[in-house]
């Protein structure tokens, strides 16, 4: 099979470590890729939202499957007109990928399919925001309707923070993203994250893991779009993962296509978790970046066959997945002052290094001078991954490999996993 995959984060060099595996693959060929990814398959200059050279790419190499890794792509409709090329895609349609792209279409949906999630309430003026605010007590959640970068959730412990929250939202900080602001009731829990692959009428589990969403040790600091995860996640028991199948995953699944939106590709549920019941945080419509590290490091099956059954909708005819009985564990290097203003720019050396069968060193912003060097070029920079026969062992090898690459620009928590071990 020729493969075009589309993105260039550490997702995306993790998805073409495990694609370039695979006896089916004739051809990979990755847009726009990373300097991490250059033994695996061939890079193309081409922006993964860039819609009409993704598709001329995709004609020009005779694509079987195309992968999109990024949200960005599905939201402009890179599945849709692909769809339309023929060109099989793994990956959600403009319409499907709303379960992403808008928090009030996915609350709608939970309501209108009585899937487990917080209380909310959308709104496009302040005045009917606050109204709504005075429900509920601190902490106050309040979402900008749209993609923002990771950036339009607020958690306000009081009440002012929260009426500056609605005030900034609704007042165009996030341009059209925040032309609507969701209003939530605060859920206590352990979060997680479960995956499914789904073709548009069937799905298969794909596994859970969790992250460590804020830049220091001990949970401190700014959020981040993710420090470091690991898997599987204790909390994930067999029941938690039964009831978000049957509660959220397939009613989810089942109600998308009786909608005429039918979900393709990847679907990442956000849970939170309390007394063994899984309620949505939230829906992504791609792999969680560093989630889908630890997954291709644990996963034991071809993952081509699946990622095709998907775009062609045969998911059933699949074969259980099988898995790794190890854990897995990443561990995120950044750019000093990430995530506000990362510095790029800065060297690292050892990256390359062989660190043995069970240690995968991911790139996610990096850049290869022409003499080789390697340097930082953007907020989160190296995924190192590793596997052991214990989490504690896998952690073990995960930081005894970041001992040994030289970055004096980057930093990284010393503690992922903490909540699992
Ligand atoms: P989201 O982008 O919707 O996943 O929100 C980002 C983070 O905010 C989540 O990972 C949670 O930690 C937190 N969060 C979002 N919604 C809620 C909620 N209703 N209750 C508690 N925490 C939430």
């Amino acid at each position: 099979m020729n493969i075009l995959l589309v993105g260039s984060g550490g997702r995306e060099h993790a998805l073409a470590w495990k694609i370039a595996q695979s006896p089916l693959l004739t051809r990979l060929v990755i847009a726009p890729g990373n300097p991490g990814m250059e033994a695996l398959g061939e890079l193309r200059a081409v922006g993964a939202a860039d819609v009409p050279a993704l598709v001329s790419l995709a004609r020009e190499i005779g694509a079987d499957l195309v992968v999109v890794g990024p949200e960005a792509a599905l939201e402009v409709g890179l599945a849709d007109r692909l769809a339309e090329a023929s060109i099989p895609c793994f990956g959600a349609t403009a319409r499907a990928a709303q379960l992403e792209v808008s928090k009030a279409f996915t609350k709608d949906f939970c309501a209108r399919h009585d899937l487990p999630t917080a209380a909310y309430g959308v709104f496009e003026t302040a005045p009917e925001a606050r109204a709504f605010l005075d429900r509920f007590s601190a902490p106050y959640v309040i979402k900008a309707d749209g993609l923002a970068a990771g950036k339009g959730v607020v958690i306000a412990q009081n009440r002012a923070e929260a009426d500056a929250a609605i005030d900034d939202m609704l007042g165009g900080r996030f341009g059209q993203a925040g032309a609507r602001v969701v209003i939530e009731e605060f859920m206590q829990g352990e979060e997680a994250s479960l995956f499914a692959l789904c073709d548009g009428k069937d799905f298969l589990l794909f596994g859970g893991a969790q992250d460590h969403k804020r830049a220091f040790d001990g949970d401190r600091g700014p959020n981040t779009g993710g420090m470091g995860t690991y898997s599987p996640a204790p909390v994930l028991s067999p029941a938690v993962e039964a009831a978000a199948r049957d509660r959220l995953i397939a009613p989810t699944v089942a109600g998308m296509a009786a909608e005429g939106a039918p979900y393709r590709g990847v679907l990442y549920a956000g849970l939170m978790i309390e007394d063994g019941g899984p309620r949505l945080v939230e829906y992504n419509a791609r792999f969680g970046d560093p989630e889908c590290q630890v997954l291709m490091l644990r996963l034991k099956s071809d993952i081509v066959p699946y990622l095709h059954a998907c775009a062609a909708g045969t998911l059933a005819q699949q074969p259980p997945l099988e898995w790794h009985a190890e854990a897995a564990i990443c561990v995120v290097l950044a750019a000093e002052g990430y995530p506000e203003a990362p510095k790029t720019g800065s060297v690292i050396t050892g990256a390359d290094a062989d660190f043995g069968p069970d240690v995968v060193v991911f790139h996610a912003g990096t850049r290869r001078a022409p003499d080789g060097v390697l340097t930082a070029a953007g907020g989160r920079v190296l995924n190192v991954c590793a596997r052991g026969a214990t989490l504690q062992q896998a952690r073990d090898r995960a930081y005894a490999a970041v001992g040994k690459i030289d970055w004096p620009g980057g930093f990284h928590r010393t503690d992922i996993g903490w909540r699992a071990l």
